[in-house]
């Protein structure tokens, strides 16, 4: 299955992806993992994406495409993967859509995951992210058994820098001007499908496998 993950920073896009991605079996392939690990590498598209995820700015579409086009040239991509981060705005969307129409296939679904700002806000105030293996944890709602340290590797846990207040903000302003026309635009697709993502975690994940079992069927 060919799928895509849309809502708010903080909706629990990365964190539904994992599960989601390791039921059906196909690679998650995000875009903020993929320029966080630029990052630390201190590779050159690293250093070019830096200063726009610090100011909690989109990456050039450009730049962000091309990386997107040769992740999904890659072997484990052919049969199906989930998008989780990309597209961001309608430019993205298109070119998603030419560049899969070019592999002689589509996306089969776009599931949105629906929350409100109050809470994106109280999940992004927490959330703590694995230095070695960029496991997503939360302070209150998903902490881990010893605080700072990740329970699945061992690693150092560090609250990302475009996680702080201020860039929060701007990074919800930049969702509603730039990523939130997604939403019509998939629905006029006819591919759209909303998920409620408040809740625990592993309901969240029943729901999107209940909507994605109903399109398999
Ligand atoms: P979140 O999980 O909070 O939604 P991400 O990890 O997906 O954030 O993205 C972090 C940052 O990486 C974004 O604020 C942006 O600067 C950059 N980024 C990620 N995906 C894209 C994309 N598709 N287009 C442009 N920039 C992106
Ligand atoms: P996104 O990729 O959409 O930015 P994440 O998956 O990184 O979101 O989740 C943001 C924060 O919210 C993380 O700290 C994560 O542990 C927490 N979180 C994710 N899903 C839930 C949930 N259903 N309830 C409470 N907290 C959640």
């Amino acid at each position: 299955m060919r799928l895509v993950l849309v809502g708010p920073p903080g909706a629990g896009k990365g964190t539904q992806a994992q599960f989601i991605a390791s039921h059906l079996s196909i690679p998650k392939i995000s875009t903020g993992d993929i320029f966080r690990a630029n990052v630390s590498g201190g590779t050159p598209l690293g250093k070019l994406a830096k200063e726009y995820m610090d100011r909690g700015d989109l990456v050039p579409d450009e730049v962000t495409v091309a990386m997107v086009r040769d992740r999904l040239s890659e072997d484990d991509a052919q049969e199906g993967f989930l998008l989780d981060g990309f597209p961001r705005n309608v430019p993205q969307a298109e070119v998603l859509k030419k560049m899969l129409a070019e592999f002689g296939t589509a996306l089969d679904l776009v599931l949105e995951l629906v929350v409100d700002d109050d809470e994106v806000v109280r999940r992004l105030a927490g959330r703590r992210t694995c230095r070695s293996c960029g496991k997503v944890w939360h302070v209150l709602f998903d902490p881990p058994a010893e605080p700072g340290v990740c329970d699945a590797c061992g690693g150092e846990l560090f609250q990302r820098d475009d996680d702080r207040e201020e860039t929060i903000r701007h990074r919800l302003e930049v969702y509603q001007e730039q990523t939130a026309p997604l939403v019509a635009f998939y629905a006029d697709e006819g591919i759209l499908v909303g998920v409620d993502a408040t809740g625990p975690v592993e309901e969240v994940t029943q729901r999107a496998m209940a909507v994605l079992r109903r399109f398999a069927d």
